[in-house]
């Protein structure tokens, strides 16, 4: 059976192919800048050692899947002869509310749910649909699956994910944390486990996953009791656009002083700050780190205040877990930024966290990064979000 797993980012979207009787990896690519100056799809058949990179404008989703399928179907660098070989597509979806603790065939009744949650992740459930309706209309017979994001903390404790304020406000309108980016937090603290050698049961194991959203999880004995995002992905961590936790009278202030709607302030506060409003820069680390060579002091600080608030939330979560075995980054920034890791472990040694200077000088590959003399094991680990939608996908369809 093979299954093709489509992940749509707000700018991004990764997509998989896998043939699921012994999980082999068929094809893998990524398209960038969606809707942006020099959007590409780079695309990768298993067993080639050339990708095959195209620059081409891609104005929204549906062409950007449209150039998934042709690098998918092409006489060269395809590995189907048409998309009717595909059995069925599973789709990473950020927010269900209290909805669904877990996969679903999607149907039209599952897609109202998915737009009635917009307003929950205005930055992802619309991308996420977009990318559902374009497979929909592009290859109508294929079942498709919805795999969400907040499904892996539903085993958080209700001190951990209620909320102090009026309790009515979680009965009437689920108001409570719920976290996300939980199939790679998941994905991660198994593989951590595996490569340790130790039963995930055993272990207490916090989770970086650091790219353009962000977020930090404590996970004890395979459970997620903690995460830094809340009801939607704005609470937490600093982001690429996103300004995490704040002060909630902030946003009455703003809406006052520059005279905008409250639903305005909050759209800054998810397409406007993070690294960007602090920079003004971009919220690309790659650009950033240039812009810091280049003597630019606000790029400097956003990557400091970046840095400082993933530190923040390891020293709660030690506290939280009473210790911690491992430590793992994730995800763009996680899986290759040498210099932020660096930045972030530093002088964490009391905690029983070392960094080796040498061994992290890693992209992309699954690595210990700690120190011999280092308490806690820090890995580095590339996130397969795809390979565990795909698991739960290929369930579903069978
Ligand atoms: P993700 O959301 O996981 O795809 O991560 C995307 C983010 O990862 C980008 O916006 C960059 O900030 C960061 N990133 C990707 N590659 C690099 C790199 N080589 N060095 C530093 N940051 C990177």
């Amino acid at each position: 059976m093979k299954i093709l797993v489509i992940n749509c980012g707000s700018s991004s979207l990764k997509y998989q192919l896998l043939e699921m009787s012994n999980e082999n990896l068929l094809a893998k690519g990524l398209v960038e800048r969606i809707g942006d100056k020099g959007s590409s799809i780079t695309h990768e058949k298993t067993g080639l050692s050339e990708k095959f990179k195209s620059v081409a404008p891609m104005n929204s989703h549906r062409e950007a899947i449209s150039h998934v399928i042709s690098a998918l179907t092409d006489e060269e660098h395809g590995v189907v002869l048409s998309m009717n070989e595909i059995n069925a597509v599973g789709h990473r979806v950020v927010h269900a509310g209290e909805n669904y603790a877990g996969s679903v065939m999607i149907t039209a009744e599952v897609i109202k749910v998915l737009e009635d949650c917009v307003e929950l992740a205005p930055l992802h459930n619309p991308p996420n649909l977009l990318g559902i309706h374009a497979c929909v209309e592009l290859m109508p017979n294929t079942p498709m699956v919805a795999v969400f994001d907040t499904a892996f903390h539903q085993t958080m404790p209700p001190e951990a994910y209620i909320y102090a304020i009026p309790f009515g406000y979680y009965q009437k309108y689920g108001i409570r944390k719920y976290g996300f980016h939980g199939t790679s937090h998941k994905y991660v603290a198994e593989r951590a486990a595996d490569i340790m050698g130790v039963n995930l049961n055993d272990m207490k194991i916090i989770t970086c996953h650091l790219g353009n959203g962000a977020s930090v999880s404590a996970i004890k004995r395979g459970k997620c009791i903690d995460t830094s995002m809340g009801f939607t992905p704005l609470e937490g961590l600093v982001m690429g656009t996103r300004s995490g936790d704040l002060d909630p009278a902030i946003v009455s202030y703003i809406s006052k002083k520059e005279n905008l709607s409250l639903s305005d302030v909050i759209d800054k506060l998810n397409k406007e700050s993070g690294v960007l409003g602090i920079s003004g820069v971009s919220s690309d680390f790659r650009d950033l780190e240039i812009a810091v060579g280049e003597g630019n002091k606000r790029a400097g600080l956003a990557l400091k205040v970046f840095a400082h608030k993933v530190r923040f939330y390891i020293g709660a979560y030690i506290a939280e877990m009473n210790g911690v075995d491992a430590l793992v980054f994730t995800a763009g920034i996680g899986e290759n930024d040498i210099n932020m890791r660096d930045i972030i472990c530093s002088e964490l040694g009391n905690l029983g966290i070392k960094l080796d200077l040498i061994k992290n000088k890693v992209k992309g590959k699954e690595t210990i990064i700690s120190r011999d003399d280092s308490r806690v094991t820090i890995m580095m680990i590339p996130t397969n979000e795809e390979l565990m939608i795909a698991r739960d996908t290929y369930a579903l369809a069978k």
